[in-house]
């Protein structure tokens, strides 16, 4: 039999060390040689299993005296140590996980030790995930709208349960009704959910007939959802509790929708911000108009002052949409820009060359390359 060290040795207390203490210590000497810490460590692994096993024994009053009185040949059988054995971190985790604060479902531990761990007990229904196409009316409003859908709910005959009516169930053979199987990754045995009974710890004895012992069948549904106005494309709603009933007797899953926002004729959005482009023609934009201006909800009048040069974005306060986060409304910002007349009657022609004419005269004679010229000089 290997020479087993003394387990107040271990966990470096005194003889006389009171439960508080004890605890304490073993949960520093857990948090050092934890295997996260000193990953391909086969001496923080021992020492780490050695404390877990100091711990079991000194932290139960029987066995504690016990091992007061007869050392470690309190739990030696017949030359063969039968006291606490840690086969693995499941093993020490389920045995001290309230120290960590929480059950073995994780806490303290939980999220150092990443997805190997999986919370005991009934499993949620899965999420839904659907996609909800919307207008920019209907986002700069708001709505409520009624989404159908199919989702699993549970079996009304056996409620939920799967099994018969009058049968019971029994133990999972597979796990033994830990809900976990282990498997063995790289130095360490990583527990996962049993596949036998995903994770239950138990199985029907004999399945009800309506649901096939699954508990649950395909049920449309109708979900009011309230889009908030002002929602972008891309944006996911989450809508607690709405998504497909748990195996068992598991919560409900979510229910996801996703934004997607159509494409409108006249604007663009940017943020909470509305973009048009609209044209003008050359008179317009050098003598000045005013002009009716679409927005989201009407038209609005704009004047156009003389002179104005294409590409010139107005701004239009408050004619944008709702904003998500603040009160208030973005803007609505039009771009003008000059269309150029592809065919000119006779006449239009005949002025326009008057025009051009005039315009050359009015700049002393100078052509178009001189007048540059002029402009960067
Ligand atoms: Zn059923
Ligand atoms: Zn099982």
């Amino acid at each position: 039999m290997e020479e087993k060290s003394d387990y107040y040795q271990v966990l470096g207390v005194d003889k006389s060390a009171d439960a508080q203490t004890i605890k304490k210590a073993y949960r520093k000497l857990a948090l050092k040689y934890h295997p996260d810490q000193n990953p391909d460590d086969k001496q923080g692994e021992a020492k780490f299993k050695e404390a877990a096993e100091a711990y079991d024994v000194l932290s139960d009053e029987n066995k504690r005296a016990q091992y007061d009185r007869f050392g470690h040949a309190a739990f030696a059988q017949g030359g063969q140590y039968s006291g606490p054995q840690f086969n693995n971190l499941e093993d020490i985790f389920s045995a001290f996980g309230d120290i960590f604060g929480g059950h073995s479902g994780g806490g303290f531990f939980g999220d150092m030790f990443g997805g190997g761990r999986r919370q005991r007990g009934p499993a949620k229904g899965r999420d839904l995930k659907i996609q909800l196409d919307l207008t920019l009316e209907e986002i700069d409003s708001g709505l409520k709208r009624t989404i159908n859908l199919r989702r699993r709910e549970h079996c009304v005959t056996c409620s939920g349960s799967g099994a018969k009516k009058g049968t019971g169930k029994s133990t999972c053979k597979t796990c033994g009704g830990r809900g976990q199987v282990a498997r063995n990754a790289g130095f360490f045995q990583v527990a996962s959910a049993c596949p036998t009974c995903n994770g239950a710890g138990q199985v029907i004895e004999e399945p009800c007939k309506d649901c096939k012992g699954s508990g649950g069948s395909q049920e449309s549904a109708e979900i009011e959802v309230e889009i908030p106005a002002g929602i972008e494309d891309g944006m996911r709603l989450v809508v607690r509790g709405e998504g497909d009933a748990g195996p068992k007797d598991g919560a409900r899953g979510d229910l996801y929708v996703l934004v997607r926002e159509h494409e409108h004729r006249v604007f663009q959005r940017s943020g909470p911000d509305l973009v048009t482009e609209l044209p003008f023609s050359f008179g317009q934009l050098t003598l000045g108009t005013k002009v009716e201006i679409p927005t989201l909800r009407g038209k609005v009048e704009m004047s156009i002052p003389p002179g104005t040069q294409t590409g010139k974005v107005f701004r239009l306060r408050g004619q944008g949409l709702p904003r998500l986060e603040s009160s208030g409304r973005g803007d609505q910002l039009v771009r003008v820009y000059v269309e150029i007349p592809k065919k000119l009657s006779t006449e239009q022609k005949r002025l326009l060359e008057e025009f051009e004419l005039l315009e050359q005269e009015s700049h002393g004679k100078k052509n178009f390359f001189e007048r540059i010229a002029d402009h960067f000089s």
